[in-house]
C-alpha cells in the first residue's frame, strides 16, 4: 500500500505497514498484531509524543546499561520488525549483547530475527537454536528457554513488548530490568526496575542518542542520575498525564 505522507495517521499507519511486512516474512505472529493495537491505544492517550517521564527513563535505563558489566537486549518479533537498526547501534554504543528471545518460539522466526540483525550490522545474535539451552524457572515450555552466555548471565537487561510474567521471572532471578511499554498499567510496566512508557519507535533512537553522550559521563554522575530516578514516581507521573491530557480534552470537546 502506498501511504500519503499528507495523511493524518501517516506515522501511525507507516508504523502499522512495517509490522504488516514482518508479519509476512515471518518475523511477527498474528499476537504481536494484536499487542501492537493495545499499544497504539495507549499511544493515542500519551498525545502519541515522548513525554518528559519517559524521557527521564530512557536517561536512568542508558546510565544503568552503561553502569553494567553485562548489559543485554532481549529482541522478539514485534520489537525486531519496528526496531532492529536502532537495537543494533544500542547495542555498539553500551557494549551490549542481543538475544532473541520469543514467546512463540520457532526456529525458522529465529533465524529470520537473527538475519535481520545481522543485516543491520550486529555481529553476534544469542539465543538461536541450540544455543537457547538453558531454562529460566517459573515459566512453562519453550517460553522459558533462554541462552546460557545471554540472559541468564546478563545482570541488566532491556527488553520491549515483554509479557509480564516472564518479566517477573526473570526479576525473580535477580535480573535489573529495563522495561519499554507503553502501557503503565501492564504487568511488565510494574514489575520493571526502570519503565519506559513510550512506543518503542521512538524511545529507541532517544536512548541512542543519550548513549552516544552519556558514554563520555563518568561512573559518579551515571549513578547520580540513576539515584535520582524512582520508577513508581515515574509510573504515577505517567498515569497523572493521561488523566489530566484527558480531563483537558474533555473541557476543550465539541460538547459543548
Ligand atoms: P502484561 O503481560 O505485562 O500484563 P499485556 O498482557 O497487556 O501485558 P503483552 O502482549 O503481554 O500485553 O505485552 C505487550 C505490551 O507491549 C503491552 O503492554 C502493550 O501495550 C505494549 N506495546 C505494544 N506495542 C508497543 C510499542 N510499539 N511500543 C511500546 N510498547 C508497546
Ligand atoms: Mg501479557
Amino acid at each position: 500500500m502506498r501511504l500519503s505522507r499528507l495523511h493524518p495517521r501517516y506515522e501511525s499507519l507507516r508504523i502499522r505497514d512495517k509490522l504488516v511486512k514482518g508479519f509476512k516474512e515471518g518475523i511477527v505472529v498474528e499476537h504481536g498484531l494484536l499487542a501492537h493495537g493495545r499499544g497504539e491505544a495507549f499511544d493515542y492517550l500519551l498525545g502519541e509524543r515522548t513525554q518528559d517521564f519517559a524521557l527521564e527513563a530512557i536517561k536512568a535505563s542508558v546510565a544503568s546499561l552503561l553502569l553494567s558489566n553485562y548489559p543485554l537486549i532481549s529482541v522478539n518479533g514485534n520489537f525486531a520488525a519496528l526496531c532492529s537498526r536502532d537495537i543494533v547501534r544500542l547495542s555498539k554504543l553500551i557494549k551490549a549483547k542481543i538475544e532473541v528471545n520469543l514467546f512463540h518460539r520457532t526456529l525458522e522466526r529465529e533465524k529470520k530475527i537473527e538475519a535481520l540483525l545481522i543485516k543491520q550490522g550486529a555481529k553476534e545474535v544469542l539465543g538461536v537454536g541450540e544455543r537457547a539451552k538453558a531454562k529460566i524457572e517459573g515459566i512453562a515450555s519453550k517460553r522459558a528457554k533462554v541462552d546460557p552466555e545471554g540472559i541468564l548471565k546478563a545482570n541488566t537487561i532491556l527488553l520491549a513488548l515483554e509479557d509480564g510474567d516472564r518479566t517477573e521471572a526473570l526479576r525473580k532471578l535477580g535480573k535489573r530490568i529495563i522495561a519499554i511499554d507503553i502501557n503503565p498499567l501492564s504487568r511488565t510496566a510494574k514489575m520493571a526496575n526502570i519503565t519506559i512508557v513510550d512506543n518503542c519507535v521512538r524511545a529507541l533512537p532517544l536512548m541512542v542518542k543519550q548513549a552516544k553522550v552519556m558514554k563520555t559521563f563518568d561512573k559518579g554522575e551515571l549513578r547520580e542520575i540513576l539515584k535520582n530516578f524512582n520508577n513508581e514516581k515515574n509510573l504515577s507521573r505517567a498515569l497523572k498525564f493521561i488523566s489530566f491530557r484527558l480531563r483537558n480534552l474533555e473541557r476543550d470537546s465539541w460538547i459543548a
